[in-house]
């Protein structure tokens, strides 16, 4: 695996690893990224390594994601017998 962290091609300084997570602002996931740590200055953007994963990790984010669908879609089924439970319940005290 590459260690090396890419040059900023404006400043030339080794651009740091931003590891992957959730951002604050608005609560979307982000892919990891190298950013110069003098962007400010320099103006260079990021850059994103996404599409460099290694397969075995990419299968696995597949295979996480498909639980989190099941878990999901149980999750859904449950609110709408929950939903329609107290509906039923409305509809008896009106009679
Ligand atoms: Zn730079």
């Amino acid at each position: 695996m590459e260690k090396v962290p890419p040059i900023c091609s404006n400043c030339e300084t080794p651009m740091r690893l931003i590891p992957s997570g959730i951002s604050k602002k608005t609560g979307k996931s982000y892919d990891a990224f190298y950013s110069c740590p003098n962007n400010r200055e320099c103006g260079s953007k990021p850059i994103s390594i996404g599409g460099k994963k290694p397969q075995g990790e990419g299968l696995l984010m597949m295979d996480e994601l498909r639980e989190t669908n099941k878990r999901l879609d149980s999750m859904a089924d449950y609110l709408i017998k929950r939903f329609e439970e107290i509906e039923k319940a409305i509809m008896d005290i009106k009679r």
